[in-house]
């Protein structure tokens, strides 16, 4: 069979509410590379038909799921894992916390081999993440092989044009490697030299109560030891950071019990 040989799944919605994969799928002309190589698949179907985040719990932290739960989400886990396991999985996300895709956006990886790195120089982000903080429980866990991307607001053009030619790089990418067409592989030689690489080692959790994160926190900018990180709007008391560490996805509120996450660069290029 011609059609998706090399078992490629492109996965929007997995959050509900951000719609980024569906668009740029639907964007695709049906003679699309992409579309003829790549299978689409709504991560979380009934919290997207809501534009929510999830039902019952995030799809994104409970794979591999439960078939047997009465959890919505650990149930459609249970039902995705079958389907990745072979796959090479490309996870559109969606996220407000980022204004300009093309300082900001990021991939995301959990594993750190020879073929995932091989994506992200693929799709070619300005900066790659490796998850170390509770990644087991991701959907590219699960996959043979798989990445994430963060690139923007879901009604974002410009986020919606990088991830289009991401995916349609990752799609040339691996089309090239495993047959001689010789426009793909031209395609692929485009890719990236180097990408940086940064790790999420930590959390900064939310105290109970409310909170603003400090006007001077940016995304992907060090904060130092000692720097305000946030404040309560009651009672004034600030947050301050134990050490230096770079933010990253601050300022999403979807997050109830983190403020963000907590990243040091490897100093390694992908
Ligand atoms: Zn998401």
């Amino acid at each position: 069979m011609k059609r998706n040989r090399y078992n490629i799944i492109i996965v929007g919605a997995t959050h509900g509410h951000e719609t980024l994969g569906v668009h740029v799928w639907e964007q695709l002309p049906r003679t699309s590379r992409v579309r003829q190589h790549a299978r689409f698949l709504v991560g979380n179907p009934r919290a997207y038909e809501k534009r929510c985040q999830f039902i019952d719990a995030d799809l994104n932290r409970i794979f591999p799921g439960d078939a047997n739960s009465t959890l919505y989400e650990e149930h459609r886990a249970a039902e995705l894992v079958p389907q990745l396991r072979d796959a090479t999985v490309i996870d559109i996300h969606a996220t407000g916390t980022i204004d300009n895709p093309h300082e900001e956006a990021m991939a995301i990886i959990v594993r750190d081999d020879m073929q995932t790195r091989a994506l992200v120089r693929a799709a070619c982000p300005p900066r790659a993440l490796l998850m170390r903080y509770r990644a087991a429980g991701a959907l590219i866990a699960h996959a043979r092989c798989g990445i994430a991307l963060e690139y923007g607001k879901s009604d974002d053009k410009a986020a919606q044009d990088m991830v289009r030619t991401a995916v349609e790089r990752i799609v040339a990418s691996l089309c090239a490697q495993n047959h001689n067409d010789t426009a793909d592989a031209e395609k692929s030689a485009a890719q990236c030299e180097y990408v940086p690489l940064y790790e999420v080692y930590d959390v900064v959790t939310r105290p109970p109560g409310e909170w603003v994160i400090a006007p001077t926190v940016h995304n992907w900018v060090c904060v130092h030891k000692g720097d305000t990180i946030a404040q309560c709007t009651k009672t004034g008391n600030v947050l301050r950071a134990k050490e230096d560490f770079i933010p990253i996805l601050f300022g999403e509120n979807r997050y109830t019990t983190i403020f963000g996450f907590c990243a040091r660069p490897t100093m390694e290029n992908v």
